[in-house]
């Protein structure tokens, strides 16, 4: 069952000089507890907005967003109510996200209920533990910590919430390819162990798949596929999800080059007619220019927008 629920959310930005760009155009996606949903797409496709929406950090023009039952609303400055609580956000930055003046402990102690110190103290060292931080972090200070370690630092303060669900928006980007790894065998840890739900904000594809139980494909403000990771992985249903796919570099090799994606992502400002991927679509046709494709359901949980999909042979699942 879903915790985190965003049912055709738009979120439209108003631009300098009038009018708005409309950064998400209708995006649904669920989280249930103990899954790992990847949501990818090129920068400026509009996931770090949805993140954001998911959480109430910027307000939906339109569309909904529940947790565990509630609506989520735009935070202001007043304390969120306790039930959001449990529905927390990781940055990419871990550098500007944590406070340089304050101790790790100090900071992951912020989210704790308990009341006295001790317990307090007691329950800031478990969650050093949990998230791999060696027990005399707590009295740190961040310039003491690598990239990595400070990104367990602002994990260990997410969790200090007991979150039923945490967003973290492109939180490996800044760090080294082995810390990468390592946090990102954290996170598919503490998903199963804690039963957790991650919505999981990534350009990179191979550590999405690497984590992640199910995968939304989001391009120009719309989800273009949804599905189990593996599957879609496997057989793409979607010409943009194949040319993310083929744009991976192998670690087996196999003599395949990695391929660039064709074109430019468009201005989401003026959105291409039809199909909003049709200029960078090998298989464009007719009916793409004019015509813009639903998100149909597909055989085993899989959802597409692309007319092809599913028919003519082509991208039958
Ligand atoms: Fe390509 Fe047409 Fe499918 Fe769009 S609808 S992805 S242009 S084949």
């Amino acid at each position: 069952m879903s915790v985190l629920e965003l049912r055709d959310v738009v979120v439209d930005y108003e631009r300098r000089g009038g009018g708005h760009v409309r950064a998400v155009a209708g995006a649904s996606l669920d989280v249930e507890r103990g899954q790992i949903v990847g949501l990818v797409g090129e920068s400026g496709c509009g996931k770090s907005t949805l993140a954001r929406a998911a959480v109430g950090l910027v307000p939906a023009t339109s569309g909904s967003v529940v947790f565990e039952g509630e609506p989520v609303t735009p935070m202001t400055r007043r304390a969120r109510p306790a039930a959001l609580v449990r529905l927390q956000l990781v940055f990419q930055n871990p550098y500007s996200s944590l406070n340089p003046r304050r101790t790790a402990g100090s900071q992951i102690a912020d989210g704790i209920g308990l009341r006295t110190n001790a317990a307090r103290t007691a329950r800031v060292h478990e969650l050093c533990e949990l998230v791999g931080l060696p027990g005399v972090a707590a009295s740190r200070y961040p310039h003491e910590f690598s990239g990595g370690q400070r990104q367990r630092i602002a994990i260990a303060r997410a969790l200090a919430a007991d979150p039923a669900v945490i967003v973290l928006d492109e939180p490996l980007a800044s760090l080294d390819a082995s810390a990468q790894a390592q946090l990102a065998n954290l996170l598919a840890a503490l998903a199963r162990d804690l039963g957790l739900g991650l919505l999981l904000i990534s350009h990179d594809l191979a550590i999405v798949r690497h984590v992640a139980d199910r995968v939304s494909v989001m391009y120009l403000g719309k989800m273009v596929e949804t599905g189990a990771t593996l599957p879609l992985w496997a057989r793409p249903a979607h010409p943009y999800t194949e040319a993310l796919i083929a744009a991976v570099p192998r670690p087996d090799g196999g003599g395949v080059l990695p391929e660039s994606l064709p074109g430019e992502v468009p201005d989401p400002a003026r959105p291409p007619t039809g199909c909003r991927f049709h200029p960078r679509c090998p298989y464009v046709f007719d009916r793409c220019l004019t015509e813009e494709p639903p998100l149909e359901s597909l055989p085993n949980g899989r959802a597409a927008a692309c007319w092809l999909a599913g028919i003519q042979g082509f991208r039958v699942i």
